[in-house]
């Protein structure tokens, strides 16, 4: 058996990344989903142990301290990091895994995990950014830049990603990333097993 791939997945707020995280594994049920350890608060409509492990600041550091975490990174005042074990489990069990980071936690994995493919979830346009983050009119300018701005310091980051998939459409958004991930299986590393399944009966 062949070994599982990485798919790193980021994106700014606004560019709908976690809708099509969520399309991408209805359609790819097969797919692991790497649970983030993080400490900030749960958020309403938010479950312990589905998006993110929610865990205290001491329990964090002890994961830091330990050398059980495989990035980390804090975000307004919290830590949130990616779990070691269960990435590695699921390169052993030849299964690919999704890890949702921000940009400098996608950087840390692909320093750690050369063969990692990362994506960047794009909004199609300035405008269309500033849309989606101004929601319904309800925030004031102030915030709204600031997220604006947020988002276009990770937009500068982007081409250091393997791909680029611009969230216009959903449907052919989600598309975009299982094209990347379905060719992935096909590269011939991952394939190794057959050319020798093959030849062991010569
Ligand atoms: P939120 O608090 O809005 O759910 O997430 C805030 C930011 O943290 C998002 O940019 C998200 O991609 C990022 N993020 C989520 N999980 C992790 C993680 O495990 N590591 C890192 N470095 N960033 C994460």
């Amino acid at each position: 058996m062949n070994k599982g791939g990485v798919f790193i997945i980021s994106g700014p707020s606004g560019s709908g990344k976690d809708t099509l995280i969520v399309r991408l594994l209805e359609k790819l049920p097969e797919l692991r989903f790497s649970i983030s350890s993080i400490t900030r608060g749960m958020r309403e409509g938010e479950n312990q142990g589905e998006k993110y492990n929610f865990i205290t600041r001491e329990k964090f550091e002890d994961m830091i301290n330990n050398g059980e975490l495989l990035e980390y990174n804090t975000y307004v005042g919290n830590y949130y990091g990616t779990p070691k074990a269960p990435v590695v489990k699921a390169i052993e069990d030849g299964c690919d895994m999704i890890i949702e980071v921000d940009v400098n936690g996608a950087a840390q994995i692909r320093e750690k995990l050369t063969d990692a493919v990362s994506i960047f979830i794009m909004p199609p346009s300035y405008e269309e950014l500033k849309a989606r983050l101004s929601g319904r009119g309800t925030e004031t300018e102030e915030l709204i830049d600031r997220r604006m701005n947020s988002a276009l310091g990770e937009i500068r980051r982007a081409s250091e990603y393997d791909y680029i998939v611009v969230n216009d459409d959903i449907d052919t958004a989600v598309n975009d990333i299982m094209s990347v991930i379905l060719s992935q299986r096909l590269k011939t590393e991952r394939k190794s097993y057959i050319i020798e399944e093959v030849l062991k009966k010569c």
